[in-house]
């Protein structure tokens, strides 16, 4: 027997079980959902139109800060899109937030050696005073190092975190590095600090700042808070060592109380079960430094342009698949105000997945408990192998920053993670542009999310059955 007659007798043989699946069936041997799914993904690698949504995104609005008016002009955009290729149903939901809008930024060293520092406002920041905040720093090589700080010791300067964020492929290092910019000014203030800049979580060595948002705590002091560039906090650090240093930082951030954000919703309905829904997302906010490229308008790119696909096939799936482009990821807002306006939906959501890991290649594919060893993954898997992507047998443990109120609620989530080693080279900086995104990576994952989220609307796989079965 030849290779390529083997390779067709375990093809089909997957088939069968796909068959099998029910309750839901395939319409026809001919079409199963399995050869469904293969074109479909090769459709993906040759398609154009993800690539040119992004293109229009990052050129026709560029920065969409949540609750701007460039962010909303962006969900309408979005909108426009969606219907122009074939959604059913696309409509645009807006919540309150509290904007918070960038304004001068400025750092230098003033003392022992005068020379500016590259820095940028954390999302969220309170503002210096308009002269600035110029005081003696205090700085840490590690984190632990600031929280080991007693009550006090920091009266009067400016806290100073020089720890580094470590390069991995699967962002693990940047999850381990959050602490620093969401806990570490207000750990600073309640130390006594009067301001607190840290290395910028980012693994680069260019002179760009990486934004992000910071939680202050209920109850605690607040105190302007900016990111380093990393050269910029490898000079303090080699200033501190050489004694005291002094540094001014002017920050002029403000807030919007009555703004208000949008989340577009778009959906291919579901032939025979449409209100089984099928939910795959993305954030179409970004920070204000770059045009949100890689984060996170190829997400947006990637699920809109797999959904268009599924919706282009001669007949609809099964199941409904629902696109939603949250509008408020960066400061915190959309994932738990979706969750909380579509709570009484969460039941009929069979799985979930986010988009947000930037434009590069899908390697693995993470889903729900119980689901690996199924006949679904085994179909998944035939249809995904091909274009270089392996089943990671861990169970998805997150979905996204967006969806986490969902999973909360109950809904099965998935993860198909693309490869990150340079992320955070560019991520939440000025340099997050379009021209660094690669068409044929972004068409693979493309590919990648329109065989998922196919396989998973047209068959019957039910993901919470699977993880009660093994439970
Ligand atoms: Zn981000
Ligand atoms: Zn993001």
């Amino acid at each position: 027997m030849t290779l390529a007659c083997r390779a067709a007798i375990r093809i089909a043989g997957i088939v069968a079980m796909f068959l099998a699946l029910g309750p839901i069936a395939a319409a026809d041997a001919q079409n199963s959902p399995l050869d469904v799914a293969k074109s479909l993904a090769d459709s993906a690698l040759k398609d154009g139109w993800s690539y040119d949504f992004l293109a229009g995104l990052t050129t026709e609005i560029g920065p969409r800060l949540a609750g701007t008016d460039a962010e909303a002009r962006a969900a309408e955009w979005a909108q426009a899109r969606l219907k122009a290729a074939g959604f059913d149903e696309v409509r645009i939901e807006t919540t309150p937030m509290t904007a918070w809008l960038r304004g001068a930024e400025t750092g230098h060293v003033v003392s022992p050696a005068p020379q500016s520092l590259v820095l940028t406002a954390l999302g969220g920041s309170v503002a210096t005073p308009p002269e600035g905040i110029e005081a003696e720093i205090a700085l840490f090589r590690t984190y632990a190092e600031l929280l080991a700080a007693s009550p006090g010791s920091l009266a009067g300067k400016i806290a100073v975190v020089t720890q580094r964020q470590v390069r991995s492929a699967d962002g693990g290092g940047y999850g381990a590095a959050n602490p620093i910019r969401r806990a570490g000014p207000t750990e600073a203030a309640r130390r006594g600090a009067v301001a607190y800049m840290h290395r910028s979580l980012g693994t680069d060595s260019h002179r760009l700042a990486h934004t992000g948002a910071l939680n202050y705590v209920d109850g605690a002091p607040r105190i302007p808070a900016a990111a380093l560039a990393n050269p910029d906090a490898d000079q303090l650090e080699r200033l501190a060592a050489r004694g005291a240093t002094t540094v001014r930082i002017t920050l002029t951030p403000r807030t919007v109380e009555d703004a208000r954000f949008s989340t577009v919703v778009a959906e291919i309905k579901g032939r025979e079960r449409p209100d089984e829904i099928v939910l795959i997302g993305a954030h179409l906010d970004s920070w204000d430094l770059g045009t949100g490229a890689i984060d996170d308008g190829a997400g947006c790119a990637i699920v809109s342009g797999a959904a268009r696909l599924i919706g282009a096939l001669p007949q609809r799936p099964r199941r409904t698949v629902r696109v939603v482009l949250f509008g408020a990821e960066e400061m915190d807002y959309s994932g738990p105000a979706y969750a909380k306006a579509h709570a009484g939906e969460a039941a009929k959501i069979v799985i979930a997945g986010e988009s947000d890991f930037g434009a590069r290649k899908v390697y693995t594919m993470l889903v729900p408990p119980g689901t690996a060893g199924s006949l679904f993954a085994r179909g998944l898997v035939a249809v995904l192998t091909p274009l270089g992507i392996f089943l990671n047998r861990d169970p998805a443990r997150m979905g996204g920053d967006d969806i986490r109120g969902l999973q909360a609620a109950g809904v099965p989530v998935f993860s198909l993670r693309q490869d990150g080693l340079d992320y955070f080279d560019i991520h939440h900086t000025a340099d997050d542009t379009f021209d660094k995104v690669e068409r044929a990576e972004l068409n693979q994952a493309v590919a990648a999310w329109a065989g998922f989220a196919y396989l998973a609307a047209e068959t019957g796989v039910d993901f919470r059955a699977l993880a009660a079965a093994q439970r």
